[in-house]
């Protein structure tokens, strides 16, 4: 596989640095850094990952304009305007946006999505656990959860010392309870996913895709 050359915008952040070791594991270099502190330029990128804050995402789309280059963004807790800016702006560059680029997740999104009819009449209970450090609640990947779902669901945020995320979805009947949970058991395994994420969009002219996409395209 050809080695990429890429940017990232939150850098100096948790999932920044896990995503920059992945990436540098598989030969790729880093050539551009954005963080609270400023940028780093070492070359022009080929493509920018975003994994910092809603409020971040004017700069982002910035400098997705000055190198016009596809842009794989995992911020949460972006605003339905700003869903529709990156969709504007997909018109033009290829995004790839997902609150979760786990394998395991997408997984159990499609479980969720072949039972969901059977079990219309039942209680449904979201529950999330994230660290201490999360910053917003609830999670992406619980609200991605409730829209599949496609009505009103309680989600629980429960935020707790260094878990990296759980998502656990209660269904129940009178007679019965049905529990699907998936654990994330580090941040490596986004990391991951976005280095697929990458692959898959350098093979895009433009759109706007989700990580279920890239999953699909393998
Ligand atoms: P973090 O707080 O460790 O990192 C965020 C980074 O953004 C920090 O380095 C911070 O300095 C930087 N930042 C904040 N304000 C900035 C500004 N104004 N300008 C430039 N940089 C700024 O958080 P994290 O755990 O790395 O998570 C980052 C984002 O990714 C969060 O939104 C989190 O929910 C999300 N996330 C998504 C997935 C996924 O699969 N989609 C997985 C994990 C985390």
């Amino acid at each position: 596989m050809r080695k990429i050359k890429y940017g990232l915008i939150g850098s100096s952040g948790k999932m920044g640095r896990e995503i920059e070791n992945v990436f540098s594991e598989a030969g790729n270099e880093c050539v551009f850094k954005f963080d609270i502190d400023g940028e780093q330029k070492f070359a022009t990128p080929e493509l920018l990952i975003d994994f910092s804050l809603p409020e971040v995402l004017e700069e982002t789309i910035d400098y997705i304009k000055t190198y016009n280059v596809p842009l794989i963004i995992g911020t949460t807790g972006l605003s339905n305007d700003q869903l529709e800016i990156l969709k504007l702006l997909s018109q033009k560059i290829p995004v790839v946006q997902s609150y979760n680029f786990s394998i395991g997740i997408q997984l159990l999104l499609r479980m969720i999505e072949s039972i969901k009819n059977d079990v219309k009449d039942w209680d449904i209970e979201i529950e999330e656990t994230h660290h201490r450090f999360k910053k917003d609640k609830p999670s992406g990947t619980a609200i991605m959860i409730k829209n599949l779902i496609g009505k009103e669901v309680s989600i629980s945020s429960l935020r707790l010392g260094n878990v990296p995320g759980v998502h656990t979805i209660q269904f129940g009947s009178l007679g019965e309870i049905l529990k699907i949970e998936h654990q994330a058991l580090s941040r490596r395994t986004f990391a991951d996913g976005v280095l697929m994420s990458a692959n898959f969009i350098l093979k895009k002219q433009n759109g706007f895709y989700s990580f279920k996409d890239v999953i699909n395209n393998k």
